[in-house]
Order: structure tokens, then sequence, then C-alpha cells
């Protein structure tokens, strides 16, 4: 498998350091707002990876932060007259909720800054015993000067950098290019005990020290939108490599960034649009395949037009499924024909495609072309006189194949008079003692999304997940 590493600047082989094994961290929202399409389509090619590596067989370890303490949190916090963490703790509700309607599948841990405090001070500490930060007045800073490969990421010109308008000054920097790892906190901020008085964390320190307390010093992917290669991953890579002494991520991962109508997503433009804003016209997995349609890494042009196209592409799929299964029902148990061989020969052969195309770099675009080339040959040669395993045969690689992008997912809602006639045939079957029967009726329930729970007032169901 080939990625492109931010790095090198190059597509390379993949070797995680642990074979078999991946170690993967990417850059969650900062929860003082709902999200918008722009993060949207970073949050879903990191899941898309994930899932396709899964795919592949390996484990994966994935961890997506929340940046719950900010300014502009604490701003909006202010400005409503009500805590911090209250803000924050309603904006990671919502963000799990569109984030489930987008098929983003929940990272294996969503650390919280606010719950890591303790292992950013240690961190920055750390950093200071050996000389790569320094205090002023409660405020601590990374001295980039101390740090020889400071740019090595985002193959920035320093001299450059330290000219530019980019970077902030503040005189009691020793560099311009110094970063902020302890802000010392107004009064009314929220604020921790430190070494260095009260305060609070600053932005990049966070994910260096999240990512080595739940993946370890050395992780095989790092990623976010391009927007972050600099300065953010720039001083992660810093921090981390300072203050351990070993390699921080052996790869390093960019989203290309989404623009509306060509131009830079923002709310003065009124362009700007929020998952939550696209929910009231699309169901959002229109959303993530007109996404995956292109290119993680090329930059994404959005407009409704397209997304009215996305439509009719992922309808087309879904049409094709659920024909297949729809002819599977009367299908007969025969063998299959002559051709019918050649087309179960051939699905294999769109399987290695798709992962040819997927190895190279994740390209979920041709990885999506293959998928409709399948498509299209089993609507051609499938008809109501198939052999029933070859229709089954196609519609299991459809759905593998479209599992691994999170598409056609969704399950049919399942009505609930169809629940208690089942219930009711359970009941039937538990009078004569058919347990057996029962306890089967009760699985079909469970992998329908229905508990049952057995009360002195009779059986109560609910939905699960
Ligand atoms: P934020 O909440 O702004 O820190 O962003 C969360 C993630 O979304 C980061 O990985 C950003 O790089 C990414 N992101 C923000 N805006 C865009 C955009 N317009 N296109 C693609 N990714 C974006
Ligand atoms: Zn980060």
């Amino acid at each position: 498998m080939k990625l492109y590493n931010t790095l090198t600047k190059q597509k390379e082989d993949f070797h995680p350091v642990v074979p078999g094994e991946i170690k993967m961290y990417a850059c969650g929202p900062t929860v003082y707002d709902l999200f918008h399409i722009g993060n949207a389509r970073t949050f879903m090619v990191f899941d898309a990876m994930r899932r396709y590596f899964q795919y592949r067989g390996y484990k994966v370890h994935f961890v997506q932060n929340f940046t719950d303490i900010d300014d502009k949190i604490i701003n909006k916090a202010n400005n409503e007259g009500v805590s911090s963490e209250a803000v924050s703790e309603k904006f990671i509700k919502e963000y799990f909720i569109d984030a489930d309607s987008l098929g983003i599948e929940r990272a294996d841990v969503h650390p919280k800054v606010t719950e890591n405090i303790p292992e950013i001070i240690e961190i920055i500490k750390t950093l200071q015993v050996k000389g790569h930060a320094y205090e002023i007045d409660g405020d601590v800073y990374f001295d980039v000067d101390s740090y020889k490969d400071y740019g090595k990421l985002s193959k920035q010109n320093l001299e450059e950098l330290q000219q530019g308008s980019r970077v902030e000054v503040d005189r009691r920097k020793k560099s311009p290019l110094d970063f902020v790892l302890w802000k010392s906190s107004k009064p009314e901020e929220p604020s921790w005990d430190s070494p260095w008085g009260k305060g609070r964390p600053g932005w990049h320190i966070e994910c260096s020290a999240m990512a080595k307390k739940y993946l370890g010093e050395t992780i095989d992917i790092h990623g976010g939108g391009g927007d972050l290669v600099f300065p953010h991953h720039e001083n992660e890579v810093a921090q981390s490599e300072a203050a351990t002494g070993k390699p921080f991520a052996k790869y390093w991962l960019h989203v290309g960034y989404l623009n509306v109508n060509n131009e830079k997503m923002s709310k003065s433009l009124g362009n700007f649009f929020t998952v939550r804003d696209i929910r009231k016209e699309f169901d959002l997995e229109v959303l993530r395949f007109f996404m995956l349609s292109a290119h993680y890494r090329n930059p994404l042009n959005f407009n409704k037009d397209l997304l009215v196209s996305s439509k009719s592409g992922l309808e087309r799929l879904y049409h094709s499924k659920e024909h297949l299964e729809h002819l599977l029902e009367s299908a007969e148990n025969k063998e299959p024909g002559e051709e019918e061989l050649q087309l179960e020969k051939r699905l294999g052969d769109y399987e290695n495609r798709f992962v040819q195309k997927m190895d190279d770099d994740f390209n979920t675009a041709d990885g999506i072309s293959v998928i409709f080339d399948l498509v299209k040959d089993l609507n051609t040669n499938i008809s109501n006189s198939s052999a029933k395993r070859i229709i089954q045969q196609g519609i299991d690689l459809l759905k593998k194949l479209t599992k691994v992008l999170g598409l056609l997912e969704k399950q049919e809602e399942v009505l609930d008079e169809e629940i208690e006639a089942l219930i009711e045939k359970r009941e039937e079957a538990r009078k004569i003692k058919n347990y057996a029967l029962a306890d089967e009726i009760r699985d079909k329930l469970q992998d329908m999304g229905i508990e049952l729970k057995d009360t002195p007032e009779g059986v109560q169901w609910r939905r699960i997940s």
C-alpha cells in the first residue's frame, strides 16, 4: 500500500511500526459550534481510511480528540452566561449526532483536553528540563531555536517566517516563532494549577500529550486538514520529538480543502454550511458519497447542484442492491450456468481492482468507479432466472465494498407491527415450551436492532443503537 506522506512529500510504501497494527491520531473539532462541511470532509476521510485499513486486516487504534478549552469556547460561554464546560459538552453531543448520521464510526478514544491536564503539564515540564521551553510571567513558550529540525514537516523557510506577518509578535519571546505551551489565565477564565501558576494549555501541546498517552511515543499516522500542517502539526512534531527524543509520527496525511462555489467558505461571504444545514435538504449519506467521490488530497469544490447529482449516483447503488435482494427472495438453488460462472470469476477481479485503487493512497474516487462497474455488470447479467449463489455473491461483494466507504449501510426502518408480530410468535413458542424457537426469535429481533426485556407486566421492547 502506498500513502502520500507530507513529511517526505512523496508517496511511500506503508509499513506500520508494529506489523499488522496501526496507531492513528486525527485532530478533532474545537467544540464551540456545530461543525461545518469542511470539517466533515476531514473527519469522514479518516473514518474511510480506518475502515479500509480494517478491511485490509490491520488492527487499528484510532484516537480523535475534542479541543474543549479554547478562546472561542470561552467567548461563547461568556456571551451566553454559561460555563465553558456547558458549551463544550453541548457541542460534543451535537458532534456525535452529525458524525453518526455521516456514517463516521466512533474513534476508540475521543479524549478531551480538560481531562488530560496532568499529562499536558508533564510534557511541558519535560521540555523545560531538557531546555526546550522557557517561562515568562506564568506563560511557557517552546524555544524553536533549541530544536534543530523545526520546519521539517511544512518545509517552511524559517527566516522568511520570522520576518513575515503570519507570526504574532510578542517582544517577550526569544524568537517570534516560539509558541505558547502554557498560558497564564486571566481572572474568570477556566484555569488549572501548574508549576507556573494558574493557567491553561496552549493549543498545540494537547495533541502531543494525548497522542502519547493513548497511542505511545511513536505513532504510525497523524492527520488532519491541510490547514493544520503549519503551525499546528509543525509544532506538534517539535514538542513531541524534543520531549521524547523519538520520531513522533511516521506518516503525516493531510486532507485537501473544501471550498464552496470555488471560494473559501466563510460566514461573511454567505457560503458557509454546517452539516446540520445540509441535513435539512439531503440525507447525509449523500454528502458522504459526494466527498468520497473525490481524491482526499485534492481540493474539493462544493455546491448544491453537485450534491443533487451525488444523490442520483447514490440512488443508483441503492436501487441495484434492492433489486438484487428482491431477486434473491425468489431465486432457485440451482447450478449456475456458463455465463454466470464467468460473472462469478469477474467478481474477484472487481474486488482486486478496488483494492488496487484504494492501495494507491486511498483513491476512493476510482474505488467508487469500480463499484459502479460492478453494479453495471450485475444489473446486466443477473436476472430472475439466475442461480441463488451468484446473486448472493453479487450482493455480498457490493455490500462489502460499499461498507469500506461507509455507504449503503442504512438499515430499512423496522415497523412496530413487524416487531410486535414477532414478539407474539415468541410468546406462543414459549407457551408450548418450544424454547429453541423462542430464542431464535429473540436473536432475530436483536439483529434487527430490537432488545427485549421480560418483565412481570409482559415483554417490553426497545430499539438499540
Ligand atoms: P477545527 O475545528 O477548525 O480545528 O477543524 C477540525 C478539522 O477540520 C481539522 O482537521 C481542520 O484541518 C479541518 N478543516 C477545517 N476546515 C476545513 C475545510 N474547509 N476543508 C477541509 N478540512 C477542514
Ligand atoms: Zn492536533
